[in-house]
């Protein structure tokens, strides 16, 4: 267990150190001075909270939270909260730059922000889960806000978990504020389209990576990897779309069908985790899986997954990151070497964020959009993200990663000199 918990924060201590390193990197190939790096290696502000929660049993337990705000020169921070028991103050850290660096890749008036809190919602009950979500946004209530920083759903949190941490800011201020955080139910006033906006965004992304690479998405073979949020909506998006999924896996194992499975099948069966696999008994690993022979990969799990351990067994044409931080730099290197095109988790995953800046612009207004209004903003947004990233890449002679994080520090490096700072 001591261990386990080593690992982790050893993990997410890297995760920290390699974002700060690909910024440093755009920084320095953007022109900027080192204060321009100075400032953004770490987050502007970081809250540490201690949250009690009455459990079922009677007892009182102290769970520990936090809440980054990376950059706030554009725009207010943004970015969403995760409960999960390996949350660690490093990976809250990173995630927050990785909030900037999308706001800054699809272009919202946005800085990053993230916030987790160590826990395992999958052992806690409904009224547990709520007393949780309500005592963070009381501890966390005097820096977040409409215009200073706006929660959102990550790992292991939903609309429901926004719809509480809604309903307790509201009480705090006083009047119904639906704008303090995005990912609601819509009948609060959350966004058609939100629910699957992540793996709508990763699905454009392949589809313009696709036409760089002349594949036909129809018949072409995926992979997916987790069939949580993310995962399960693009292995369906993907399978409607005509292509063969040809695999999956969740954090217990991976099924294979080299014809493809049937997704419908598999959506039906899945828990509210995602787990499925658990109800078959022919499964592979999650990292047999990887190798696969297969035109499309998509890490939509957990960080780490491509290292330089097996960057040189992966056989996709391209690889789709829905996950955060699923492939470490060494191993970005090799597979940009052996022409894979990778499209990184920053841009990749950002169409989440982009519905959730759509969300909060409804709040404000008051005034709520069309599905089918939703989803042509978001594709206009994700295409042209996609494409200024790509051709950075070209231009520059760089790789894609270092590509998206050029383009997603310039906005805010440039806001940063406007107001004096750097
Ligand atoms: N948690 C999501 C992300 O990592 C969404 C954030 C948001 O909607 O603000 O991009």
């Amino acid at each position: 267990m001591v261990a386990d918990k080593q690992a982790d924060s050893q993990d997410s201590n890297d995760v920290l150190v390699s974002t700060q390193e690909v910024i440093q990197t755009a920084l320095n190939k953007l022109g900027y001075p080192e204060e321009a790096y100075e400032l953004m290696k770490e987050p502007v502000r970081m809250m540490i909270v201690r949250i009690p929660v009455r459990m079922d049993d009677g007892k009182i337990k102290i769970f520990t939270g936090y809440r980054a705000q990376h950059n706030d020169a554009v725009g207010p921070t943004k970015g969403g909260v995760r409960f999960h028991p390996n949350v660690t103050e490093n990976e809250v850290r990173a995630l927050s730059i990785w909030m900037s660096l999308k706001a800054g890749i699809v272009d919202l008036p946005y800085g990053g922000g993230k916030g987790g809190i160590i826990c395992d919602p999958r052992k806690m009950s409904f009224r547990e889960l709520e007393a949780l979500s309500r005592g963070y946004v009381r501890a966390i209530s005097q820096i977040v806000g409409p215009t200073k920083d706006i929660p959102a759903p990550d790992v292991f949190t939903n609309s429901q978990i926004m719809a509480w941490m809604m309903d307790e800011y509201s009480r705090i201020d006083e009047f119904n504020n639906p704008g303090f955080i995005t990912g609601k139910p819509i009948v609060l006033g959350g966004s058609h389209g939100r629910e699957s906006a992540t793996a709508k965004g990763v699905t454009i992304c392949i589809e313009e990576a696709c036409k760089k690479r002349g594949i036909d998405i129809k018949g072409a073979r995926v992979i997916v990897q987790g069939f949580g949020n993310a995962g399960s909506f693009l292995a369906k998006f993907m399978y409607d779309m005509g292509a063969k999924v040809i695999a999956i896996s969740d954090a217990e194992g991976a099924l294979h069908d080299p014809d493809g499975l049937d997704i419908d099948y598999l959506l039906d069966r899945r828990d509210s985790f995602g787990t499925v696999t658990n109800l078959f008994e022919e499964t592979i690993s999650n990292q047999d899986m990887l190798e696969l022979e297969t035109d499309i990969l998509v890490p939509a799990a957990i960080e780490n997954q491509i290292t330089k351990d097996n960057a040189h067994n992966i056989k996709a044409s391209i690889v789709v990151e829905a996950a955060n931080g699923p492939t470490t730099l060494e191993a970005t290197k090799i597979l940009t070497e052996r022409d894979i095109l990778i499209v990184p988790d920053v841009l990749a995953s950002s169409g989440g964020v982009t519905v959730s800046y759509f969300e909060w612009v409804q709040n404000n207004q008051g005034y709520y959009w069309k599905e089918e209004e939703v989803q042509e903003k978001l594709r206009e947004v994700l295409v042209k993200a996609f494409n200024n990233v790509y051709t950075t890449s070209q231009n520059r002679q760089v790789d894609m990663r270092l590509a998206a994080y050029m383009v997603g520090v310039r906005k805010m490096t440039e806001a940063a000199r406007f107001r004096g700072w750097i």
